[in-house]
């Protein structure tokens, strides 16, 4: 199982930390121990003094893909979670700085925050909300309007470079307001009005 993430797909979110609209999706993958299920408490690690939530909806893959033609790439999934893109910014503005790979910023052990799934039939994925709240507070909210890429576009664009296997997770990307975690954080994630997720900060 692989964890796929998507970069800069939402256009406030890019300018709030003064990236480029890119040209075609930015992509970068996490390890398979980079999970954090089931509502599990998040601990800050020791190599960040910034690390900041950037909450995403997750497609699952649900058959084997490569080369997927953009008509064929909604047949690839059929469920869909809240997830948190953990990210050590200060460490990844270092290595952006210095032209060098993000995985020490967004790969590290559970960064990559993932709810229960749900059956996709139930939304309309063009028009789909979704919103983090910090300490009962809305941080964050996102429509599935505002992405550059959608789902089909992202599926098909990734399975050019990689195989997608089943259960693979793709993470589609942040809307803007994107901010720091403190120990104590309570952090409540949902999709439309469901709750998906509701964890601790450590
Ligand atoms: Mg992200």
């Amino acid at each position: 199982m692989k964890i796929v993430c998507i970069g800069r797909n939402y256009v406030e979110h890019i300018h709030e930390l003064n990236n480029e609209v890119p040209e075609e999706p930015v992509i970068f993958i996490k390890p398979d121990s980079a999970l954090l299920r089931n509502n599990a408490p998040f601990f800050i690690p020791d190599f960040s003094k910034d690390v900041h939530y950037e909450v995403e909806l997750v497609i699952k893959i649900k058959k084997i893909g490569k080369h997927v033609p953009l008509q064929f790439a909604p047949d690839y999934f059929e469920e869909i979670a809240l997830g948190i893109d953990f990210t050590a910014r200060d460490v990844q503005s270092y290595l952006k700085a210095k032209g060098l790979p993000w995985e020490k910023a967004k790969g590290f052990d559970h960064s990559a925050v993932i709810s229960s799934f749900l059956p996709i039939d139930r939304f309309d994925l063009n028009n789909l909300n979704f919103r983090l709240e910090k300490n009962g507070k809305v941080v964050q909210e996102g429509n599935t309007k505002q992405m550059i890429n959608d789902f089909a576009h992202i599926i098909s664009h990734t399975s050019e470079y990689f195989t997608l296997k089943i259960g693979d997770y793709i993470f589609t990307g942040t809307p803007k307001g994107v901010g720091p975690v403190a120990s104590g954080d309570h952090l409540v994630g949902f999709i439309e009005n469901e709750k998906m997720f509701d964890f601790k900060v450590m």
